[in-house]
């Protein structure tokens, strides 16, 4: 059974690239007919920040990725929440360690600066706990058996550390990458369990998508580089034979392809890059806002789409697909090993086209809950109408009613340039002549407007292209807008003919 999972840690707002991880497991998942199962990895306390795991649950489900399990959907896995598996961890540590395939390590801060600095002396860049180093260091590897003993029983802090063999191939078949080998030498031996009783990333890691049945790693690039180490816990935990898979997908990159997306970006640039907007503390405690696509107006479908053409294709021209057309064409081999620009663009146009799709009640909603009594009111059927004529127009729902104003709201002023340029007496006797007309005019629509006009326009012996913006700004104040005639049928024959009245006095 296909079963994956998405891991994020509640450490403050989940980034786009985070839900787009969360969308590939899903998808990956409904077309294998298995489970996506969501964990929160929270055994980092020192990184734990209050509500960001409700902002993890809120963003999925507003985005309508719902894990099948999880700690608020249940499932027999369980429990999902790292820091409430804490036992379990200390069990697996106990049998790598009676394995001899960790060891404990009670090096003090001072003592690893020490070796840090001596590495630096000898041009070794970061702090490699390894092969070499270890046994100059303070461990069960170096000391006598008595000499660890003493120092449990006398409660000395310690962490656990992972005993990476000096000379070992690692290797992996990743679903995206294809083979990925790493020498162990390159790798260090990392904290599985550290001094207070937590386990690192890495042992809760494996050990739960191992307890957890996970078939599918499906995971960000960052991760990458740890994996080999990962592969060297299964080894070591017996649990080869059902490693899971690993797809490592590509980074997101700012809109110039240069460099990666940052979670600063968004501010920079001027759009969102988390899914909804939170405020969590910074470093230093500070309130700080992260925006949302949410709350820019972004239709969770459009969003979902978007997301999901970064760093996928379906190898077709097809660029609509609604949550089941993803789930139905999904595969991991059309998942790209290059990283994809995030294109705020194309997340407008992928709006654009959900929007004016939605069917026309629910636009009307957009701007019904919005008229105020003060407001021009329209039946039912002319709201349906302004939607109609708007749609094309806008991306965000919030655009409706910006544009919408003209309709509620008579001209308070006159664009500017319109009327030095196009303004002038042949356009106000035209237009005097078209206001008589259509104040006489009973059951007036589009069609009708522009017969009308004609009429007028034929009479006097004006051409159309003459009249046409002066007669805009008349009726709207605007130099441009949805289609004229669409605009005198909604606001009909007498609020028309009084505008009119009003611009050319
Ligand atoms: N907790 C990790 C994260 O925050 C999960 C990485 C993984 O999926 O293995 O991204």
């Amino acid at each position: 059974e296909v079963r994956v999972r998405f891991a994020p840690s509640p450490t403050g707002a989940l980034h786009v690239g985070g839900v787009r991880t969360a969308l590939y497991n899903y998808l990956f998942a409904k077309k294998n007919k298995g489970k996506f199962i969501l964990r929160i990895e929270d055994t980092d306390q020192t990184r734990f920040v209050e509500g960001a795991e409700e902002y993890i649950f809120e963003s999925l489900k507003w985005a309508g990725i719902n894990p099948d399990e999880g700690p608020n959907a249940g499932g027999s896995y369980g429990p999902y929440r790292q820091s409430e598996r804490k036992s379990i961890y200390k069990e697996y540590a106990q049998q790598l360690l009676d394995n001899g395939h960790a060891y404990y390590a009670f090096d003090t801060s001072e003592e690893l600066d020490a070796m840090r600095e001596r590495l630096k002396a000898a041009k070794v860049e970061s702090l490699t706990y390894n092969s070499v180093t270890r046994m100059q260091m303070k461990n069960s590897l170096t000391l006598s058996e008595d000499e660890v003993k003493e120092k449990l029983s006398a409660g000395e802090p310690y962490v656990i550390r992972l005993k990476v063999p000096r000379k070992e191939e690692v290797r992996l078949n990743d679903m995206v990458r294809g083979w990925v080998m790493v020498h162990s030498s390159a790798i260090d031996d990392k904290v599985l369990m550290k001094s207070d009783g937590m386990p690192t990333y890495h042992l809760a890691n494996v050990v739960d998508d191992h307890l957890m049945k996970i078939s599918n790693v499906i995971r960000g690039e960052e991760w990458l580089p740890s994996a080999p180490l990962h592969v060297l816990l299964y080894k070591y935990l017996g649990w080869e034979d059902t490693m899971p898979e690993f797809a490592h997908l590509p980074l997101l990159l700012k809109p110039d392809g240069n460099g990666k997306l940052s979670k600063r970006d968004g501010d920079k640039l001027g759009f969102p890059v988390f899914p909804i907007t939170g405020q969590f503390p910074d470093k230093d405690g500070k309130p700080e806002k992260y925006s949302g696509f949410r709350e820019a107006g972004y239709l969770p479908d459009a969003f979902i789409n978007f997301l999901a053409f970064l760093g996928w294709n379906p190898g077709t021209e097809q660029e609509i697909f609604s949550l089941s057309e993803l789930v139905e064409s999904f595969t991991i081999e059309r998942i790209g090993k290059s990283g994809a620009k995030f294109d705020i663009e194309k997340a407008k146009w992928y709006n654009q086209q959900y929007l004016k799709a939605k069917p026309t009640n629910e636009l009307v909603n957009y701007i019904s809950e919005k008229v105020e009594p003060d407001h021009i009111q329209y039946s039912n059927s002319s709201l349906e109408k302004i939607c109609n004529a708007l749609k094309e127009r806008v991306e965000f729902p919030q655009d409706l009613w910006n544009e919408a104003q003209i309709f509620f709201v008579k001209p308070e002023s006159y664009d500017e340039k319109v009327i030095s340029k196009k303004w002038n007496e042949t356009v106000v006797e035209v237009l005097n002549e078209y206001k008589d007309k259509l104040v006489e005019k009973t059951d007036l629509d589009s069609e009708s407007a522009k017969l009308l006009l004609n009429e007028v326009l034929e009479r006097q012996g004006v051409k159309m292209g003459m009249v046409m913006q002066s007669l805009r700004v008349a009726l709207t104040g605007q130099g441009s807008g949805p289609d004229l005639m669409q605009v005198i049928e909604i606001l009909g024959a007498k609020e028309s003919a009084e505008r009119i009245a009003t611009a050319i006095n």
